[in-house]
């Protein structure tokens, strides 16, 4: 299937969208339209082929795209409901523990089977979890070196360490700046000469090779929800960048038996207060203690009003306080027993004030990370130790080396030529 960039002047076919990232007039790329698909198959790998199949009909990567699935798909997105009417989609049981993982993997196992330079970098600023899955998506693939971006001391101790811990064909820089500093920079190296001088690729959650395969897991929990008698399940998606959000509702689009889609954000309050005054005002970030959605200028942003003009009718919003997220942790553990990470909390806060305004039916919030990774947090407020996952405890238990830079495109421009 053809591509087409939100801004109307750029188009290509879907691998030539994936290897581009970023549209060459700015914009965003999305398939040229969103057929409806009967999903078949019983497992996530199944399922995730059935859905993508059709995008990816025509294109040179259809013949590899069960290989590509097998691939990214290597572990399970797991619904565990907590009560009869309320569940957790488990997204962290991949090698770095958040849901980007599967994003990641997919990019990587797409770019790596797409014509490049010999020596490729993989440009990527994350707000604490991408670059770790990037990183791990591309670790020692031959041909591919990683330079992840991310801002300094306001990423938890343990992702810090996670993204100085991969070294080889991997280097993490510590900006001296926020995330939306990282992200314009990586924006602007590639509207700038850097990119004639090397081969650069972007990882950033606008890469629709990133966007597309999370739909899948969406796909497969209201799947396995209809197939244990229920109805169509809602999900709440935990919000910064809009990527997750944005794949749920297109997976809803193309025909998945989901009912609502429900944003949550911390106190980084855009999407609600766009959905509320239908004004859309980027703001500078602010840091809360869901690091990993603290985005003031959510980029997907684009794609969800080229998508669904009736923003407000397709998808709601509210925002959760620092407070709340800490309030809401505490909660979890007493009632359910369940140890959660400040952004799913954000999710299952937003959930409990959707009941308590008498809202029914089935709902899986997306259980973004592994608490383990924000363990600082965490561990005060149940009271009880949280051991990280094993790929986890492996990438702490290695030495971890993390570069400083400024936060100019000057600063860029030394890292990527060291
Ligand atoms: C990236 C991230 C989010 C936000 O996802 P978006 O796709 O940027 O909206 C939420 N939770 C965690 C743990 C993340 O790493």
């Amino acid at each position: 299937m053809r591509c087409v960039s939100t801004r109307g002047a750029d188009s290509g076919s879907l691998s030539d969208a994936i290897a581009t990232g970023l549209a060459h007039d700015g914009g965003l790329f999305l398939p040229e339209r969103l057929p409806h698909v009967a999903v078949e198959g019983e497992t996530l790998v199944r399922r995730a082929v059935s859905l993508l199949a059709p995008l990816f009909e025509g294109d040179v990567l259809a013949p590899q795209l069960e290989a590509i699935c097998a691939g990214a798909f290597s572990f399970p997105a797991t619904t565990r409901w907590l009560s009869a009417d309320t569940g957790l989609l488990e997204l962290f049981h991949g090698p770095t523990a958040a849901f980007k993982d599967f994003g990641a993997r997919f990019l990587g196992e797409t770019m790596s089977r797409l014509p490049r330079a010999s020596q490729t970098t993989v440009l990527v600023a994350t707000s604490g979890d991408t670059g770790a899955a990037v990183a791990a998506a591309f670790h020692r693939r031959p041909g591919f070196r990683v330079v992840i971006l991310y801002p300094d001391g306001r990423v938890s101790q343990r992702q810090a360490h996670q993204l100085g811990a991969f070294g080889d064909n991997v280097r993490a820089f510590r900006v001296a700046g926020t995330f939306d500093d990282c992200q314009r920079l990586v924006k602007q190296a590639f509207s700038s000469d850097l990119r004639a001088r090397q081969a650069l690729v972007s990882a950033n959650s606008i890469s629709l090779g990133r966007l597309l395969p999370q739909m899948a897991y969406y796909a497969h929990a209201s799947l396995e929800a209809l197939a244990a008698g229920r109805a169509s399940p809602s999900f709440v998606v935990p919000t910064g960048n809009l990527g997750n959000a944005v794949a749920c509702l297109m997976a809803r689009a193309m025909g998945a038996p989901i009912d609502r889609v429900v944003l949550a954000t911390n106190a980084n309050r855009v999407l609600p207060d766009f959905l509320a005054t239908g004004r859309y005002e980027a703001q500078p970030s602010v840091a809360t203690l869901a690091n990993a959605m603290d985005v003031g200028a959510p980029s997907n942003v684009e794609r969800l009003r080229a998508l669904f003009p009736d923003v407000a009718g397709a998808v709601r919003a509210d925002w959760v306080s620092d407070e709340a997220i800490r309030g809401c942790i505490r909660r979890t553990f007493e009632t359910f027993g369940e140890v959660i990470c400040p952004h799913t909390a954000c999710g299952v806060e937003v959930l409990h004030r959707l009941r308590a305004e008498g809202v029914k039916g089935d709902f899986l919030v997306a259980a973004t990370a592994h608490p383990a990774k924000f363990d600082t947090i965490v561990e005060p407020l149940v009271g009880r130790a949280v051991p990280p996952p094993a790929a986890l405890g492996e990438l702490l238990a290695r030495p971890a080396h993390a570069e400083p830079m400024a936060a100019t495109i000057e600063g860029l421009t030394q890292a990527l030529a060291s």
